[in-house]
């Protein structure tokens, strides 16, 4: 069922008449049709009527390449749809990855995948199976509880070290997008560990998707500071390495760590970043970072906190410590910027602002009462729990920064949410080659918004209402949303693989 459902023009010609065409590959906007054609664009410009083609008017609106999202761990169909609703049509798991990746395919083959898909190799799991003897299934919500566990946590020995880093190295060969690294997990661990897994990027071509470890401003006695663990290391290893959601690591400390950034690319570091438009993060309640000895590094307090399951607001740090023991892979919502203070939000806008620094998500699955975490319901039904900025990343950041402010053109943004994250893959990666940008050639994975009305809806409170102003959707010249309404019988995902 990779490939199943919807309905995809095979041999017919469907004609975007009349739209604002962005392609940030040329950085240029022109109003043009677009023509498609088995899953491909084969016409961009002055297209002629055709009696056999399908020609739909998209006046007044946008037409650009569908959103790449180098950070979602949704992993359902109906994680998958909200997205979709927010403009994307790639979704992939790079920072925590799965292990193993073979399983992590064959399952969103099996199940259907309304959007592309794709995974890193997972350096936690293979962890796990170094220091615990795991032996893990591609789930990461199994992965998420292992975190907090002191034995995962601490450095390997050599021999697990080397275990682990042949793992990789076969989940790699296998058709892992890169390696994805979650160190803020492990911040006390030898940074020895990571300079090797830079050096199997490097050796293999690929790259590094790192959660980095605690910044010193965080922890002045963290055995590296986080940031400048991916400069150091990109510099000595030349390995391309992204660094995650900068926002939610660097906090009010992220203008230090884009300036770091900025230094290590200007000296010609393969660095790049992401972040997303919201002052609150979310990870399971048994992380490092979460201890109750260390929430006042970063001026929180247990009410911070709350749980995504049960809407439970952390009351006191006995609680905080009993959850922690109880159910530690348990998602929670952390409050680090305050969304209603001018000063956090332009430090938000910042971050979105730097130069290249790509939008991702940080998607989480949806989970509703009674541990289901899956549907294909749609509209979704009420009472699931998730951060908002799974349904509402990429309408945020385009009502916010071309939308409200101006500070990206139609083409920009279309650069920030696809083609730079096309490119980071590109080089090992050629289904990623097609993908990014609107031209004769490129995927048939498309966007058209209306440019007055994408907002995202989502909240901390409503975290699943969808965005709007997405008008249509296209995914491998397969309508998932059509005049605003998705298809709920489209699944033309397909994997993408090294
Ligand atoms: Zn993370």
């Amino acid at each position: 069922m990779a490939h199943g459902g919807g309905r995809r023009l095979d041999g017919r010609v469907l004609i975007l008449r009349g739209g604002l065409v962005a392609d940030p590959r040329t950085g240029t906007e022109q109003v043009a049709d677009v023509a498609v054609s088995d899953g491909s664009v084969v016409a961009v410009g002055s297209v002629p009527d055709d009696p056999s083609a399908e020609v739909i008017d998209v006046t007044g609106l946008v037409v650009g390449p569908g959103f790449i999202d180098l950070h979602s761990h949704v992993h359902s169909i109906a994680g998958q749809r909200l997205q979709a609703m927010d403009g994307v049509t790639t979704t992939l798991d790079l920072e925590a990855g799965l292990l193993p990746i073979e399983l992590a395919y064959a399952r969103a083959a099996a199940d259907g995948r309304v959007l592309h898909y794709g995974f890193s190799a997972s350096w936690g799991d293979a962890r796990a199976v170094a220091h615990l003897g795991m032996a893990p299934e591609a789930d990461l919500e199994a992965s998420l509880s292992m975190l907090g566990d002191p034995a995962w946590q601490r450095t390997s020995s050599a021999a697990e070290r080397h275990a682990w880093l042949e793992l990789l190295e076969s989940e790699l060969a296998a058709g892992a997008l890169g390696i994805g690294v979650l160190m803020g997990y492990a911040p006390r661990s030898d940074p020895a560990e990571f300079l090797d897994v830079a050096r199997l990027a490097a050796s293999t071509g690929t790259a590094t998707f790192t959660h980095v470890r605690e910044i010193v401003e965080a922890d002045p006695t963290t055995p590296v500071d986080g940031a400048e663990e991916i400069t150091r290391a990109a510099a000595e290893t030349g390995a391309r390495m992204h660094h995650c959601h900068v926002n939610s690591t660097s906090r009010r400390h992220v203008d230090r760590v884009l300036g770091l950034l900025d230094g290590s690319r200007s000296a010609g570091s393969d660095v790049t970043v992401e972040a997303y438009p919201y002052g609150a993060g979310s990870t399971a309640i048994g992380a490092f970072f979460l201890a109750p000895e260390r929430l006042g590094a970063w001026g929180l307090v247990p009410s911070s906190i709350t749980m995504v399951s049960t809407g439970e607001r952390i009351a006191s740090l006995a609680r905080l410590t009993e959850l922690r023991a109880t159910d530690p892979g348990a998602v929670c919502v952390v409050l680090f910027l305050d969304e209603d203070s001018p000063a956090d939000n332009a430090m938000l806008q910042r971050a979105l602002a730097f130069p290249d620094a790509i939008v991702a998500s940080d998607a989480m699955r949806v989970e509703w009462p009674g541990g289901v975490v899956d549907t294909r319901e749609w509209p979704l039904p009420p009472g699931g729990q998730t951060h908002p900025r799974t349904a509402g990343t990429y309408a945020r950041s385009l009502r916010r920064m071309v939308r409200e402010t101006g500070a990206w053109t139609w083409s920009e943004a279309f650069r920030r949410c696809a083609y730079l994250p096309a490119q980071v893959l590109a080089p090992f990666t050629p289904a990623m080659r097609t993908k990014g940008y609107l031209a004769p050639g490129a995927d048939a994975d498309l966007v058209v918004l209306s440019p007055d009305q994408i907002t995202d809806r989502a909240t901390y409170l409503d975290p699943t209402r969808p965005s709007t102003g997405v008008v249509h959707l296209l995914v491998d010249g397969t309508f998932v949303v059509r005049d605003g309404a998705l298809d709920t019988t489209a699944y033309p995902g397909r994997p993408v693989r090294r």
